[in-house]
């Protein structure tokens, strides 16, 4: 057990858990923000982004990540290497509410409040081969993996704002890009459509899913099929590029926290979850848009909130 009792642990070091631990040292909080592995979440992943103020011309998802986590740091923010596996409420010293976060290798964390901002996952096609395929052929980050299918023939699976981005940014790469989407139009916003439009490089087989990747040391070919029947047709190729969206991180809160019917942390306003002094901002949080600039703000908003509660615990309110 760790000795400290923190005013405030944050759970996750996207840009959600950057910004509250920015807001939560600014306001002279006691606290650490614990991420599992490296600090920037899924932005990380990402090559440009073209939608966050401040970069006209855009900045690599990485550079912009790198800097959020210099300016905490920078502030004095503690950021452990560790992964949250559970959480329960206890009474701590001076008989507050405390909460117990329960590490890897056994470690236990205190805090007054705890800030989940665990984002979340690419989702899996959950096909025959894809298993056994990932890492050889199939993946889940163009940027990673991209510049490894030079002149090779790619598929990818989505029509979200993800599949039509990175289908665009593979170009730069691939042979040939071919967009495999199960519904008539995408869902990706106008500007991401007007742009695969314009270059004109991808390909669009709409009305078509896949039923099965194939190979035999890598990938050799996608089986798919439309969604209305006819027969399976084989696509060769080397690459399959997943971006069928995200799933929330929070199985390790399910049965403490209320989540909504796809396992996202129901709040409030406030950003004030279900248990009493635990806050959620970012993708970890159900709402309608997830984006970066969304994200930020929420974490700003959850630890300022997270301050009022653990300040009214304490007794050092002021008003
Ligand atoms: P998304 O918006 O949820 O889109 C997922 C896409 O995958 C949809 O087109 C969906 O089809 C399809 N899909 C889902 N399950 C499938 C399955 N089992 N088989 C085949 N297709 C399937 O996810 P996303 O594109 O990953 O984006 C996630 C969030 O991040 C979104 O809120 C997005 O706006 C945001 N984002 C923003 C940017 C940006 O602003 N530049 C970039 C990336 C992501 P249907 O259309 O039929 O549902």
């Amino acid at each position: 057990m760790k000795k400290d009792t923190y005013d405030t642990i944050i759970i996750g070091g996207g840009p959600a858990g950057l910004a509250a631990g920015l807001y939560a040292q600014r306001a002279r909080m006691k606290t650490a923000l614990i991420e599992r592995a490296m600090a920037g979440g899924q932005v990380l992943l990402t090559e440009l982004i073209e939608n966050y103020p401040g970069f006209p011309g855009g900045i690599a998802g990485g550079e912009l990540m790198e800097k959020m986590e210099k300016q905490a740091r920078g502030i004095g923010l503690e950021i452990i290497k560790d992964e949250i596996a559970g959480l329960k409420t206890g009474e701590g010293a001076g008989g507050n509410r405390v909460f117990y976060l329960r590490g890897q290798a056994g470690l236990e964390y205190k805090a007054l409040s705890v800030i989940i901002a665990t984002g979340a996952h690419w989702r899996r096609l959950g096909v025959p081969g894809e298993d056994k395929f990932t890492g050889r052929g199939v993946s889940y980050c163009a940027t990673c993996d991209g510049p490894f299918f030079k002149d090779k023939k790619v598929v990818v699976v989505g029509g979200g704002d993800k599949a039509v981005e990175e289908a665009i940014f593979l170009t730069k790469f691939a042979s040939e890009v071919i967009l495999i989407h199960r519904r008539n139009r995408l869902r990706a916003v106008s500007i991401l459509q007007e742009a695969l439009k314009n270059q004109g490089k991808v390909k669009l087989r709409m009305e078509s899913v896949v039923s099965s990747i194939e190979g035999e040391n890598a990938v050799r070919a996608v089986k798919i099929r439309g969604v209305s029947g006819g027969p399976e047709k084989e696509i060769a190729c080397q690459g399959v590029f997943i971006f069928i969206g995200i799933d929330p991180n929070t199985g390790f809160v399910k049965d403490k926290i209320k989540l909504d019917e796809k396992g996202y942390i129901i709040t409030d306003n406030e950003m004030a979850s279900s248990l009493e002094g635990a806050f959620a901002c970012g993708d970890v949080r159900k709402k309608t848009l997830q984006q970066i600039i969304v994200a930020a703000g929420e974490g700003a908003q959850a630890a300022m909130n997270a301050y009022r509660y653990t300040d009214k615990l304490k007794g050092t309110a002021y008003i």
